[in-house]
């Protein structure tokens, strides 16, 4: 999958090429349909926020439909972004 990565705060964001995450037990996998950065995500960039664990992918708030994944979701997981 694409992503564009946060390597260092300041820094333009980087494309790059990572695995298809594999859902576990209690987990969904979602395709992301659009995504949008928050002023959250733009602290993290601009080195606002106190020791953002780097490199990162910014972008939590998104439209995504179910691609697959098992039955009973936690709520909450949300690996792999800000
Ligand atoms: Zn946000």
């Amino acid at each position: 999958m694409k992503a564009m990565i946060l390597e260092a705060t300041g820094s333009p964001l980087r494309p790059v090429e990572r695995p298809d995450p594999v859902p576990g037990k209690g987990e969904l996998m979602l395709r992301v349909e659009a995504c949008a950065v928050c002023r959250t995500d733009l602290q993290v960039c601009d080195g606002d926020l106190a020791s953002p664990k780097l490199p990162l992918v910014p972008g939590h708030e998104r439209a995504s439909s179910k691609r697959s994944g098992r039955e009973s979701p936690r709520c909450g997981s949300d690996k792999g972004s800000a």
